[in-house]
């Protein structure tokens, strides 16, 4: 486990974004939300954003590749990992494992880069736990029958999957109660702005600049003290 991150487990009140890097933004939504295009498109357009690439049990899925979209492991493998202490965060997911990495939060921290975290309702409450200062966005599809016909559009899952994911979504979306911010996605284009916003004005917050500002204002006493004397 990252010590950082340790510290925040164990309670501490260090806040690693006060160091201006490594912000959390979890981003959860039902299956079919349409959640993986609106922050494919964030990733594109905002600049220092990474993305964490979860591991999953769950077989790869047509065009889907290893280390990109998942990294797609054994149960056996996974358990490794969860008795190796080796996520952040786990959970049991429309029956398969899905967990993020302390490694994937390190590799985009060393990087500089605010971190996306695509996760469920269950991996965000748990994010939630450990980094107080978390972001969270809940997407929110426009109605049940559009989150419906998007599901079934996309083609990915068996039926039975599917109907699973389907009645999994009522209860999912539920939680968005437990998020700082909710993103209604009738419009790709338009959504994708609101999540690019969120992050820029997460970014912004006063206690995020703390360092920057105490930088700028060191420089007013230095030039204040030349001019003045
Ligand atoms: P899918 O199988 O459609 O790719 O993902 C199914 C669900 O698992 C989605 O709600 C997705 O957000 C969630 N998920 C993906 N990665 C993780 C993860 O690392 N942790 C948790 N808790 N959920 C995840």
């Amino acid at each position: 486990m990252s010590s950082e991150l340790k510290e925040q487990a164990g309670g501490a009140t260090r806040s690693e974004v006060s160091a201006g890097r490594g912000m959390l933004v979890v981003v959860s939504s039902p299956s079919g939300g349409g959640k993986g295009t609106l922050i494919r498109r964030a990733l594109k357009n905002v600049p220092n954003l990474g993305y964490s690439v979860s591991f999953t049990t769950r077989g790869p899925r047509e065009g889907e590749t290893d280390g990109q979209h998942y990294f797609f492991v054994s149960e056996q493998e996974f358990r490794r990992m969860i008795e190796a202490g080796e996520f952040l965060e786990w959970a049991v997911v429309h029956g398969n494992l899905y967990g993020t990495a302390y490694s994937q939060i390190e590799r985009e921290r060393a990087a500089g880069r605010d971190i996306i975290l695509e996760i469920d309702v269950q991996g965000a409450a748990s994010v939630r736990r450990m980094a107080q200062d978390a972001t969270s966005v809940f997407i929110l599809p426009p109605s049940f029958e559009v989150l419906r016909e998007r599901l079934s559009a996309r083609g990915t899952e068996r039926e039975d999957d599917l109907n699973l994911r389907l009645r999994n979504s009522v209860e999912e979306v539920e939680h968005y109660r437990e998020f700082q911010y909710v993103v209604i996605n009738d419009d790709a284009q338009r959504a994708a702005g609101l999540l690019a916003s969120i992050i820029y004005a997460e970014r912004a917050r006063r206690e995020r600049q703390e360092d920057a500002a105490r930088r700028i204002l060191a420089s007013f006493k230095r030039e204040a003290e030349d001019t003045v004397n």
